[in-house]
């Protein structure tokens, strides 16, 4: 019983999960107005997580509480991003600078 149950709560969460990100996606690329924050493309968009924590504790699936560490970028963009730890928008950089502050368009 005691499986089965965790099974459910489980997938409860994940579907509570999806519900929030999808959620968070939309308001972030609103924000951001439809474009990549760094090449300014309106095609191929992803939102990406700047950070995983905030204060040691995960934001995933409590990402409209952090909508400020995700921001809209295109595909390619999002690969560089992952790719480059000294990028500002790395999770892992610790000089990362947040979504609401984040110059990358000039
Ligand atoms: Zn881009």
């Amino acid at each position: 019983m005691g499986r089965i149950k965790g099974r459910i709560s489980k997938y409860r969460k994940t579907l509570q999960n999806d519900e929030v990100w999808e959620e968070a996606r939309r308001k972030v690329k609103i924000r951001d107005d439809h474009q990549c924050r760094i090449c300014g493309s309106k095609i191929g968009l992803e939102v990406h997580h700047i950070t995983y924590y905030v204060d040691g504790s995960s934001i995933r699936g409590n990402e409209l509480n952090h909508l400020k560490w995700l921001i809209t970028v295109c595909n390619n963009d999002h690969k560089k991003i992952h790719k480059d730890l000294n990028h500002p928008l790395n999770p892992k950089n610790k000089f990362k600078q947040n979504g609401e502050t984040y110059k990358g368009i000039s």
